[in-house]
Formats: structure tokens, sequence, C-alpha cells
């Protein structure tokens, strides 16, 4: 998955009620936590080859992406950000936790068969949703502007908040388009060709880019506005 991720993000029961405690940035860093790790494993040579089978594409993800490391993740993910806002308490922790989680279930939906369920493990998981390209993109895209209407409704700013918003869901629709449901249907087609992706170092870096500057834009957006206290 990718930017059906972002959903989760905005799960935080304190908003509407006063204090939030994982602000939205952090939500948008906790939910791509796994592929954050990924792109700097794909850095340094260790994850990232793509294996074809029956014409798909399957990445070779043991540390990032299995059942276990991913629960391991989401422990150091519950803990980073416990260590950064100690006042947060268990429930940051556990909030946290869930949001990282969060990121192997859904691309347990979306992946074709290449989650492991440890490093090593013979059995790799994952429900293939991708090969329904059109599905996946209503699939993702529901789930981002699911969350994002949530959160203006718990929220409230100027008007330049709102434009800001809606600008960052285009992008954010457009990479999708790009970077997913284009390949998406040319596997579909039996014209993908693997090799013509960018490559480890360059993969990791603009997954990184990319995370980075859309981390920075809700942050700006989120700046001007506050929780709507009811
Ligand atoms: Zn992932």
């Amino acid at each position: 998955m990718f930017m059906g991720h972002y959903g989760p993000a905005v799960w935080d029961t304190q908003r509407g009620k006063g204090d939030v405690l994982v602000p939205l940035w952090v939500g948008f860093l906790a939910v791509q936590f796994i592929d954050i790790i990924f792109a700097i494993f794909a850095i340094i040579g260790l994850e990232g080859d793509v294996r074809m089978a029956g014409g798909a594409p399957l990445f070779t993800i043991p540390y990032s992406h299995s059942l276990i490391t991913a629960l391991g993740w989401s422990f150091i993910g519950g803990l980073l950000f416990k260590g950064f806002r100690p006042t947060s308490g268990m429930r940051g922790f556990w909030v946290v936790f869930g949001l990282v989680f969060s990121h192997w279930v859904l691309d347990l939906i979306v992946h074709r068969p290449d989650l492991p369920l440890w490093p090593g493990s013979a059995i790799e998981l994952g429900l293939g949703f991708w090969n329904y390209p059109i599905l996946a993109f209503v699939l993702e895209m529901g789930l981002l502007s699911a969350a994002l209407l949530y959160w203006m409704r718990v929220t409230t700013g100027p008007r330049s908040s709102v434009i800001g918003l809606s600008a960052l869901f285009l992008f954010m629709g457009v990479l999708q388009v790009l970077f997913i449901l284009v390949p998406g249907t040319e596997v579909q087609n039996g014209t993908f060709d693997a090799t013509l992706g960018p490559q480890g170092v360059a993969l990791g870096l603009s997954m990184l880019f990319t995370y980075g500057i859309l981390c920075f834009s809700i942050a700006w957006i989120e700046k001007r506005r506050a929780p709507r206290v009811s």
C-alpha cells in the first residue's frame, strides 16, 4: 500500500476533547515507519530486490516487512514516541505501536504474497489486491479521503489550511497514480518491466524524500488548525 497507509494516521481518540495525543505529522511518520526502515535497507543494499512471479513483481523485504519484525518495529516506534514525549504515557506507546503496525495489516491486503512470517520463513503472505489496480486505487484513495475528511471535521482552521489540505490530497493522488496505478495496470497488461523502476539507492532516497515532503506539508497545515472542542 502507498497513500492508503495515511488513513489510520488520524486515529487519535483525544481529538475534539482537548489536547492532541499523537500529532498528525507524527502519525504520518508512524504509519510509514516500516517503509522508512525498508528505504534505509534498500539504500544500504540489504533489501529491495524484485523477483518476478507469474509476470507480477514480488519484493524481497524480510527484515522490514515480516510479521515478527513488523511487531518489533512497532514496539521500537512506540518506545521512540514515549521517549520524546514521556507525558504521553503507555497510551501514547500503544497508539503509536498500533499506527506503525497498521502498515503491515494494510500491506497484507494489497501486496502479492511477499510478506514472510519472519525473515527466512517459507510462508509468505499477501492477499494481492494490487492485481486489481483500479479497485486497489479506490481502496487506497478511499482510506485517505475518509481520514482527511474526518480530520477536517474534528479540527478547525482558516481557509488557507483547507486549500493546503486539498492541494496535498491532490498531490498524494498523483503520486498514487504514478507509482501504484500505472505499474499495476502494466502488470495486468503484461507490459510491466521491473528493471525500468528505480533500484536500491534511488528507490530508497525517493521514498525518504516523498515521505519527508508529505510529513512537512501536513505539519505546515496542522500548525494552522486546532482541535474543535465540542
Ligand atoms: Zn510497506
